[in-house]
């Protein structure tokens, strides 16, 4: 058992687990593909770098600053966070992880496809959280639009509660994925369509299907659905904390671009001192 899992290796992620390591306690950082940080092609504004320094660079050099200080790093893909009575486990497409607390330092992505009537209909049969919102679909038929790991999460929550699932690549591989009531579909997405809900789904060659709702999975999770999941408050798609990078849920923190603000390296770097020495203290008090 973890004391701190670290979801996210950006500035804020690395940052809250130096400070954790350097108190002694048992680290894992678990990141994935995307940070914001490794498409800045030049960060000037942040302190001791005399000529700037590439966000790639950075990004890299924080991951290696925390592996050289025997932080254990997983590159994985975190697809499930849940909460226990005294504990918390972290599944990733390959392993799960359990750990006392958890910090989310999961940067500003949010799941979402351009595809026509998305937007109008948000709310209104379209839910981009299956455990949140799939008993509104009892015996009912859904679709999941998604390929990867987090698409096929989504799905086995729905498996027990919806009639039938079918998977929508729109036009991406079909992930090998195999259940009695779900069906894939690889053809790319036109429309999603209803009059005051959805009710079908329109493929690029003309073809629809009916269906009740949609669940979106597209890529991968980022810290809006996992908080919508573990029932954080969230405010404007960002993770509300208090002053220590507490979340409403206890053992639960929350730092860097996920929860607003300036979105910046200082403040990413910052909020995760922070809540890496709210989580010692936190330790401190319940170990
Ligand atoms: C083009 C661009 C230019 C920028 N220029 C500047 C600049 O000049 N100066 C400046 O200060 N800031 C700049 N920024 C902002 C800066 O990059 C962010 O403020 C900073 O990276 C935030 O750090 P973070 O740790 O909160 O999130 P991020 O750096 O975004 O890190 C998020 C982490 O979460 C991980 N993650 C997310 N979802 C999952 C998942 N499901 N499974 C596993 N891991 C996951 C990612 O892999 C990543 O490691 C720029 C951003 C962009 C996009």
């Amino acid at each position: 058992m973890f004391d701190v899992i670290v979801l996210g290796g950006g500035p804020a992620g690395v940052s809250a687990s130096l400070y954790c390591k350097r108190a002694n306690k048992e680290v894992l950082i678990i990141y994935g593909e995307e940070s914001g940080l490794v498409k800045a092609h030049k960060i000037d504004n942040y302190y001791g770098f005399e000529n700037g320094i590439s966000g790639e660079s950075l990004y890299n050099a924080g991951i290696k600053q925390a592996q050289n200080l025997g932080i254990e790093v997983l590159k994985e893909e975190v697809i499930k966070i849940e909460i226990f009575n005294d504990f918390f486990k972290v599944t990733t497409n390959k392993s799960s992880f359990e750990s006392k607390t958890v910090i989310l330092a999961l940067g500003t992505k949010k799941n979402t496809v351009k595809i026509q009537g998305v937007k109008e209909l948000e709310g209104r049969g379209i839910s981009y959280c299956a455990i949140c919102d799939g008993f509104f679909y009892k015996n009912k038929d859904v679709v999941v639009i998604g390929n990867g790991n987090y698409a096929i999460a989504e799905t086995n929550d729905l498996i027990n509660i919806a009639n039938k699932i079918t998977i929508l690549t729109n036009g991406k591989k079909a992930p090998e994925f195999r259940a009695d009531n779900v069906d894939i579909v690889t053809k790319e997405i036109k429309e999603i369509s209803g009059k005051n809900k959805v009710e079908e789904i329109t493929f690029k060659d003309n073809s629809t299907l009916k269906t009740d709702g949609v669940f979106i999975a597209n890529g991968t999770a980022g810290p809006v659905e996992f908080a919508k999941k573990l029932g954080l408050i969230i405010k404007d798609d960002k993770i509300v904390v208090d002053e220590e990078m507490k979340t409403n849920i206890r053992g639960i923190y929350a730092c860097g671009d996920c929860t607003g603000g300036l979105l910046q390296v200082s403040k990413a770097v910052y909020e995760g001192a922070k809540a890496g020495l709210a989580v010692i203290d936190y330790l401190k008090v319940n170990d």
